[in-house]
């Protein structure tokens, strides 16, 4: 029987890159340590703030609300959740009442944002009306640059001083490599444990950025927590690669994700320097913040016949 190089209970993890082996109970309050510090160390929130985390339903955003739950308890903050349902059948329609479970097990408020109510069609048929008009993007660059946007207005719109979300080390790794190949400053100058604020913009953080993909799963795991584990319909392509990628690279080399990670954060600070500044201004056709005439989400809509409604996403009962 393999021990616990810390208590020398039965391990059920072998934590490759430090050399050591932990029990159950070791890794479940090493995750929730390295939470806290990546908090406290980079002064993600402070006391008394109201913090948004974004929840799908997979391990690691349910995780990420877990966490944040028992964290905000001791620091007087408050913890909202948001679930953004991009239509996605047989998938987001599945992970959707896992989030809404955990939201309510934990007594977080939760509320669910649809881009069928923001932008008038689902992820499914903005998808296929893509393919008509021979757009040339793929369904990750619609989902994601839209999720987003709605997120941070949803988090706005919520009084969220911060917005989580469960950005693990493999995703941060991967964002990382692939700004690096998509040569796009900007956005790898974007990346980071914290994100600087700008105007009507809710300073985005990534609690878990410093654990691994499969400590946080091993985590929800050990904790009993139900998440949703398929993976998406429209994943594929470079993303795919560059995590198998950076999956065989660590497994001969381990220790290599958190050395992309550690040298990205050295060499950050000193990219402010060659990143254009950024000068907010409000979308002309939705209000939303931008640098241009129109925000990135107006444009995907437009190439698709679409527009973003200018409403508000969150519906406050009036008292
Ligand atoms: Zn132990
Ligand atoms: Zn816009």
């Amino acid at each position: 029987m393999l021990r616990c190089s810390f208590c020398g209970r039965r391990a059920v993890y072998h934590r490759r890159y430090a050399g050591v082996f932990l029990c159950d109970r070791c890794l479940i309050k090493s995750v929730e340590r390295r939470f806290r510090r990546a908090i406290n160390e980079n002064k993600l929130i402070l006391p008394g703030e109201r913090v948004a985390v974004a929840v799908s339903g997979g391990k690691d955003s349910v995780a990420c609300m877990h966490l944040l739950h028992d964290y905000c308890r001791g620091k007087r903050c408050e913890l909202v959740a948001i679930t953004i349902d991009e239509g996605i059948k047989g998938y987001r329609d599945e992970s959707l009442p896992i989030a809404r479970e955990n939201a309510e097990m934990l007594g977080v408020e939760h509320h669910v944002v649809s881009f069928r109510e923001a932008f008038g069609a689902t992820l499914d048929e903005m998808v296929k009306v893509a393919a008509q008009r021979s757009t040339g993007l793929n369904p990750c660059t619609y989902c994601g640059v839209l999720r987003r946007s709605l997120l941070n207005q949803a988090a706005r719109e919520l009084g969220a001083d911060r917005l989580a979300t469960g950005h693990n080390l493999d995703d941060e790794t991967q964002a990382i490599m692939l700004n690096y190949i998509r040569a796009d400053l900007s956005r790898l100058y974007r990346l980071g444990p914290g994100y600087s604020p700008r105007q009507g913009f809710v300073p985005r953080i990534k609690p878990l950025r410093e654990i691994p993909e499969k400590e946080v799963a091993l985590f929800a795991l050990l904790k009993g927590i139900k998440v949703h584990l398929a993976v998406c319909p429209y994943a594929s392509g470079i993303h795919m690669e560059v995590r198998d990628f950076l999956n065989s690279l660590e497994s001969n080399h381990p220790n290599s994700k958190f050395m992309i990670l550690r040298m990205f954060d050295e060499i950050k600070p000193h990219l402010e320097a060659a990143v254009p500044g950024f000068e907010a201004r409000g979308c002309e056709s939705c209000g939303e913040p931008t640098s241009s005439t129109l925000c990135k989400s107006c444009e995907l809509l437009q190439g698709l016949g679409l527009m973003r409604r200018r409403k508000n996403l969150i519906f406050v009962e009036p008292s």
